[in-house]
């Protein structure tokens, strides 16, 4: 999916390997920014008390990079208390796979502002917001291609017969997620 431009090339980049109440996280990232989170798909729903984030790669928290070592500490409040992350700025972010002034690079970036923690908006609205009423199907597909879940909370987005639709890993995990920040 992410593209190595001449831009990636230049990114020397450092995998962080994490569980999380959702399961297997991986993120990575370079020193401008974290370039992509990969969930892990699944069919069952999170189970459980968990609400920690653990490291399970070789990497120590102390050798990470800025944008990583903030990125963990954001998904760590995230997981113990979705609340806390409206208050928390975002990870500094390096999407190179996505062209820079597009409508996907737009939608992604402002899905933080139009769609908080705690709500959610439908795929119409989102597009509606983003002043392209038209572009519900551009909007699903950013969605579908988002390179950061989670800190671009593509999950925030249902359909507009309140059903939740798709998501990266899995619906379960979707519901999970919104329940998690009460949404629903
Ligand atoms: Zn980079």
């Amino acid at each position: 999916m992410m593209k190595s431009t001449n831009n990636a090339v230049r990114c020397s980049l450092q995998l962080l390997q994490l569980s999380t109440p959702i399961g297997p996280v991986k993120v990575t990232g370079c020193d401008q920014g974290i370039h992509e989170i990969k969930l892990t798909p699944t069919d069952k729903a999170p189970c459980g008390k968990l609400r920690s984030v653990t490291i399970d790669g070789e990497e120590r928290k102390q050798d990470l990079s800025g944008p990583l070592k903030e990125c963990l500490g954001w998904l760590e409040s995230f997981f113990k208390d979705a609340s806390s992350i409206a208050s928390l700025p975002l990870p500094p972010l390096h999407m190179t796979g996505i062209k820079s002034g597009s409508f996907m690079d737009k939608v992604l970036h402002s899905m933080d502002d139009i769609v908080p923690v705690g709500k959610t908006i439908t795929y119409k609205n989102l597009a509606i917001e983003m002043e392209n009423p038209r572009a519900a199907r551009a909007v699903g597909l950013a969605m579908a291609r988002n390179p950061l879940p989670i800190v671009i909370p593509c999950h925030r987005v249902t359909s507009s017969d309140g059903t939740l639709n798709k998501y990266i890993s899995g619906v379960c995990v979707k519901r999970w997620l919104l329940e998690h920040e009460g949404a629903i």
